[in-house]
């Protein structure tokens, strides 16, 4: 018999990342994602999702979530454009386009899909994309499946922008810029006023990521587009519904003209099967509370505030964030990882980021704040990241 479905060239590439020491167990989460979780069987505080309202295990979200599966239904039966557009999928929309001040919003089953989806419905062969060397994966990814050329800028470097601009201008049809709105690994915010004058000096469109943005930055999370008043002059502003807003999907925010468009070609929504019920009765939830009050995001950034403060005084190098996003900069990738597991044993969990993810040498563990984390839990995290700081000679 055959051999070949013993998959050999996959074990050997297996082999390769043990060998490598870079194969690995996820951890097993045996609670809801909350600031203190049980993690391996381990009772731990927990400085690693991206859940910064505390919106994931709200009961607020549980109830909106639980009566729309008794209205719903568990799944929505197919994909949109069939009979799978119900009518809690419209509110959705309509509450999404009204909270980011824009005519539409258009969602997907993910942020990842979103952009796998949005990028391709949008630009064709004769167009160029232009994009920041730092932008997410599915950024890449979505760009890959555009038959569009590309090019990459300089990361936040707007001579570097100009100068691609420049000298594609009069190549091509047209021209967009994309970039994340707040960068997942620094925390640093993308130049959004810059980029949008140079993109109306050369008539490029604009194409803003703001995963970690959204329920962030702006009045009570609307994003970085709001963040620097830029209504208007963004053609396409991607939220995620599964980060601060606790749940699941993604969605693209712009004109009625860019809607009508997506509804006819973003392959991820003409293909796949929509949001269920329970994830937009629940998102439904979320953003009516953003909307009602400003507590979430005020307590977010009051949190991360403090954290930031508290580590930045004891001497960590906690990077050039300028959003909750926290990095602690190790430097050396086997000592980032060794921070890591000793702040697990102290009941810390913060997950280590190495280089391919983050620059050679810059080796850090991130810290995600959120609204939900207690003074308590904050300073008992301060305490034994002082703990093994010291421990390992770092401070
Ligand atoms: C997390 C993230 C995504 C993916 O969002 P999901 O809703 O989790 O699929 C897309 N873009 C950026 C910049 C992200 O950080």
């Amino acid at each position: 018999m055959s051999n070949v479905h013993e998959l050999g060239f996959l074990k050997e590439k297996i082999q390769e990342l043990k060998d490598q020491g870079v194969y690995r167990e996820l951890p097993v989460l045996e609670t809801p994602s909350e600031a203190e979780v049980i993690l391996n069987g381990k009772k731990v505080i927990n400085l690693s999702s991206n859940n910064y309202l505390g919106f994931s295990n709200h009961p607020r979200l549980k109830k909106a979530s639980i009566e729309a599966v008794e209205k719903y239904g568990a799944g929505a039966g197919a994909v949109r454009t069939i009979i799978g557009n119900m009518k809690i999928h419209e509110d959705l929309e309509a509450l999404l386009a009204k909270f980011k001040r824009e005519e539409a919003a258009f969602i997907y089953q993910s942020g990842f899909n979103c952009n796998a989806g949005t990028i391709q419905a949008v630009t064709e062969a004769g167009d160029l994309i232009v994009s920041d060397e730092l932008n997410h994966a599915s950024i890449i990814d979505g760009t890959r499946l555009s038959k569009a050329d590309r090019a990459i800028y300089k990361h936040s470097n707007m001579d570097s922008l100009e100068e691609v601009l420049r000298e594609n201008r009069d190549k091509y049809k047209n021209i967009m810029i994309i970039t994340d709105g707040v960068f997942s690994m620094d925390g640093d915010i993308a130049k959004l006023p810059e980029i949008v004058e140079l993109a109306e000096k050369y008539e490029a469109m604009t194409y803003v990521d703001d995963a970690h943005g959204s329920g962030v930055l702006g009045e009570s999370g609307r994003g970085t587009v709001d963040h620097f008043n830029l209504h208007g002059r963004v053609d396409f502003s991607i939220g995620t519904l599964s980060k601060a807003i606790g749940v699941v999907g993604g969605y693209v925010a712009g004109s009625q003209t860019m809607y009508d468009w997506l509804n006819h070609r973003a392959r991820p929504v003409l293909f796949s099967t929509t949001m269920t019920p329970a994830s937009a009765g629940a998102i439904i939830e979320a953003i009516k509370m953003l909307m009602e009050s400003t507590e979430y995001t005020d307590k977010l950034w009051e949190n991360s505030r403090y954290f930031k403060e508290k580590l930045g005084g004891l001497g960590f190098n906690t990077g050039n964030s300028q959003t909750p996003i926290t990095p602690v900069i190790i430097g050396d990738e086997a000592k980032t990882m060794e921070f890591s597991k000793k702040l697990m044993n102290n009941g810390v969990f913060v997950s280590g980021i190495v280089f391919p993810t983050v620059p050679k040498g810059t080796g850090r563990v991130r810290c995600m704040v959120t609204a939900a984390h207690t003074k308590t839990q904050l300073d008992e995290a301060v305490r034994v990241f002082e703990l093994v700081g010291k421990e390992m000679g770092i401070l």
